[in-house]
């Protein structure tokens, strides 16, 4: 499921590629991913249009539109971006195809329609419409002390509920608490203050690192969790196995002689 890194990744490549270019025809497969819009209105939106702006918050991405507003794309369990002069090269699975007067083509795919398409006025009502907590990249280590403590859930379930913090999914919070040392099933508010600031800190360089890795693990550092995600896996730290055990209602994957519970 694209998470922060995933579609951090998607926003860079939408603008190294899709911005400035006049819309001309805009090509809606599936109505499903439609979220309060109809297949109309996004039509008549965009023709004409260009995209001038991207952001981000949460695993939300934005695209600004020349006359106004925004679409926002969210990608659900699958999706991926793609940008190509001949459509044959555009991803499998595709659901929104826009052709620019260039001849170029920008592609949602989606294969488990799970995603969604919508057109708000402004990016940030997106935050407001779901509830989202603050972006897990810029979050500041003050803000993230005072929501961590005193929760009572597990530090697994805090990460998981988007109104806590935006953009950790299942795979990189499993690799944030890895990397700081911390069980997923302890409770946040047993966490010790430099506990948390540790987590934090781990947290912002793993998100910096899995971007400039295009989120694609093949890259990443092999003493990271994600390259051994899978049940009795080598842990890369230490001589034991990796484990799994359902945390927050997900499989989660960790180290339990690297993360200890207090
Ligand atoms: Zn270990």
């Amino acid at each position: 499921m694209p998470e922060l890194p995933d579609v951090e990744h998607f926003k860079r490549y939408a603008d190294s590629t899709l911005l400035n270019q006049e819309i001309s025809e805009v090509d809606l497969q599936d109505t499903k991913l439609l979220h309060s819009t109809t297949r109309k209105k996004l039509l008549n939106t965009l023709k004409g249009q260009s995209f001038e702006n991207t952001s981000r918050h949460g695993k939300y991405l934005g695209l600004q539109i020349s006359n106004n507003g925004w679409v926002v794309l969210h990608f659900g369990m699958t999706g991926q971006l793609g940008y190509a002069k001949d459509p044959e090269e555009v991803p499998r699975f595709t659901r929104l195809l826009i052709t620019f007067d260039n001849d170029y083509h920008f592609a949602f795919a989606n294969q488990r329609r799970l995603g969604r398409i919508q057109l708000v006025d402004d990016f940030k009502n997106i935050i407001e419409e779901e509830d989202l907590g603050p972006d897990a990249l810029r979050i500041s280590k003050n803000d993230f002390r005072e929501l961590l403590s005193g929760r009572r859930g597990s530090v697994k379930s805090f990460f998981m509920n988007q109104s806590n913090i935006a953009g950790m999914g299942n795979v990189y919070t499993d690799e944030a608490l890895y990397q700081a040392g911390i069980h997923p099933s302890l409770p946040a508010n047993k966490l010790e203050d430099e506990q948390i600031d540790g987590l934090y800190e781990r947290m912002q360089k793993m998100l910096k690192q899995a971007i400039k890795a295009q989120a694609n693990p093949e890259k990443m550092p092999e003493d990271w969790l994600l390259p051994n995600r899978e049940e009795d896996g080598d842990c890369p730290r230490c001589q034991g196995k990796i484990k799994t055990a359902k945390v927050s209602g997900r499989t989660t994957y960790f180290c339990p002689k690297c993360q200890r519970k207090s």
